[in-house]
């Protein structure tokens, strides 16, 4: 791994208390920046914050809860950063989840959630802390967002359909969002993941009453997943696989990229 140095940049990323956020919070801290992370539930954003304390106990970290769905909590956050670092270097738009299901099984409540989660879980937070960016690429420093999308943006399932349909409106949203930025020298760009061994997988191994009662393993669960889904790589990925190309685009490593995306799923892809 390149060495980078990123002493006094501060680095915000949302649904930083676990999976994939949780792993870029880690980077950014090993690489010396200044971290920010965000998540709704209390506990699992304490226990991330005492982890990556225990790991790095210079850290400068702060933790805050906020819904990124929830306006007055997003400026609150934004607020929060501000006060505490006084800028913001690169924003990770990371937080979210998932939702299975087909056209026949999907409400219009359910078709709304999922349209209002994928895109202002961008929306709020680029808002929020674009004034930081502009007055950081305004002294001629690295800013940057990235955001986590998924592979589905470009191939559909059907089992995950508001959830794909969604995802490729958030790959337009932030080609759009890097093309507009680009002449205040603010990178967007975004990773297209495959399937990340993440807190919403071990939920759904949790949950998976078949697997539990005949005794499987993590590893035997998600060995056959990968098996079953085709993956080339035989394997999910881990969140700090995930974590690493976020941590390439959103630094100054990527210079010269924005408005674009890292396949990040083990080969899955079928598109050239
Ligand atoms: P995790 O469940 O491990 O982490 C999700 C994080 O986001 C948690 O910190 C969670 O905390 C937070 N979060 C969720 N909703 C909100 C919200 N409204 N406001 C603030 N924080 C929120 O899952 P992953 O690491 O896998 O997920 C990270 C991103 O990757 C998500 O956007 C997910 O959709 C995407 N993704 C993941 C895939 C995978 O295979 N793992 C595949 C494709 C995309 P809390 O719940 O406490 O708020």
């Amino acid at each position: 791994m390149i060495q980078l140095d990123l002493t006094g940049q501060v680095a915000v990323v949302t649904g930083g208390s676990s999976g994939i956020g949780l792993a870029t919070a880690e980077l950014f801290l090993q690489a010396g920046a200044c971290v920010a992370i965000c998540g709704r539930d209390g506990d699992r954003l304490a226990r991330a914050e005492r982890e990556l304390r225990e790991r790095h106990p210079q850290a400068q970290l702060l933790a805050a809860r906020c819904d990124v769905l929830d306006a007055n909590d997003v400026a609150a956050f934004a607020g929060a950063v501000e006060q505490r670092f006084g800028r913001a270097d690169m924003l990770v738009n990371n937080a979210g989840q998932g939702r299975v299901s087909t056209f026949a099984d999907t409400t219009d409540e359910a078709w709304r959630e999922e349209l209002d989660l994928k895109y202002f879980s961008i929306i709020r937070p680029t808002r929020a802390f674009l004034p930081m960016l502009r007055s950081t690429a305004k002294q001629g420093q690295n800013a940057s967002i990235v955001c986590v999308n998924s592979l589905l943006a470009l191939q559909p399932e059907p089992h995950m359909v508001a959830t794909s349909s969604a995802r490729a409106g958030v790959l337009s949203l932030i080609k759009s969002l890097a093309v507009e930025l680009a002449p205040e020298h603010i990178r967007v760009n975004s990773i297209l993941i495959g399937i990340v061994e993440s807190g919403q997988w071990r939920r759904r191994y949790e949950n998976d009453a078949a697997a539990q009662a005949a005794g499987q393993s993590w590893q035997q669960w998600t060995g056959e997943l990968a098996r079953k889904k085709h993956i080339p790589l035989g394997r999910f990925g881990l969140p700090e696989e995930a974590a690493q190309a976020l941590f390439y685009l959103a630094t100054s490593l990527s210079s010269y990229t924005t408005g674009s995306h890292i396949d990040v799923s083990g080969g899955v892809a079928r598109h050239v």
